[in-house]
This record gives structure tokens, sequence and C-alpha cells, in this order.
């Protein structure tokens, strides 16, 4: 698949969508998941325009790595769950949707079910707290 920048992602790193934005660098940018699957939901785009894992420059996947790790130790010290996943999908049999590269970053609970993949919105304060809660237990 070719990678098409009309995409959702596309027009957040554009500015032309807003997001709760966690933090960004050089390479890449992090924000709070709108359809969250937990509380802290966040995902870790590339600057780079690739559609997923297969598509991308070794030097920026280094990057994007090191960077969701960065975001998910602020996650686990903002949330405190029992868990946290990180996950990656790639094409629509593994349930990627959003077709630019993404890690998602999800606190996990022992009690308490996921919720639906891309499926409720969460309000916009909700979503802007917990990217406050975030970005105060990130690391410089
Ligand atoms: P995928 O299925 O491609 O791995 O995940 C795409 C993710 O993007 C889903 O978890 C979905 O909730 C999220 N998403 C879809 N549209 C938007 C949007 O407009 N803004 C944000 N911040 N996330 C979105």
């Amino acid at each position: 698949m070719k990678y098409d920048s009309t995409n959702i992602f596309g027009q957040i790193l554009r500015g032309e969508v807003p997001a709760f934005v966690v933090d960004e660098d050089e390479f890449t940018l992090a924000f709070m998941d709108i359809m969250p699957q937990a509380r802290g939901h966040t995902l870790v785009i590339p600057k780079e325009p690739a559609v997923d894992i297969f598509d991308i420059s070794e030097k920026v996947l280094a990057r994007l790595v090191l960077q969701t790790r960065r975001i998910a130790v602020a996650v686990d010290k903002a949330f405190e769950p029992d868990g946290v996943s990180i996950v990656q999908l790639n094409r629509s049999a593994a349930g990627q949707t959003v077709f630019h590269l993404h890690f998602h970053i999800i606190p996990r609970w022992n009690r308490g079910e996921l919720k639906q993949h891309g499926a409720i919105q969460s309000s916009s304060k909700a979503l802007e707290n917990n990217a406050q809660l975030i970005r105060k237990n990130l690391k410089e």
C-alpha cells in the first residue's frame, strides 16, 4: 500500500486536525488516542510518512521505539497501572485502521476489560487532563 497523506494522523501532523499532544521531538509526535481502550491510552507516531513498520527508515524507527518507551515510562508513572501493553498493528488483517505507522501505549489493570478498539470517543476534558498528567511525568 502506498502512503496516503490524507490519513487522520497525517492531518494531525500538519496541524489540520487538533490533538491532545503529550510530547513532540524532531522525529516523533505523541498524543492521546481519541477513542481510548483504557484511561491514558497514548499513540506515538513518526513524522516520516510511513504506512506501517515495513515502510519506515531504520533511523526513525529506532527513535520512535526509544520515544515510545520514554512515553510509556511517563504513562506508567502517571496512572500506576498493573501493566502496560505496547501494541503496533500492520495492515487491515491485523486490525490496523489508520495507515500511518503508530505505537499504542495502553495501561492495563488486573480488574477491568479493555474497551473496544477505536469505538468510544472520550471527552476533551478527560483527554486533556490525561495528557497533562503524562506531561508532568515525562523526564527530559
Ligand atoms: P490502529 O487500528 O490503526 O492500530 O489504531 C488507530 C487508532 O487511532 C485507534 O485506536 C483510534 O481510536 C485512533 N484514532 C482514530 N481517529 C483518531 C483521531 O482523529 N484522533 C486521535 N487522536 N486518535 C484517533
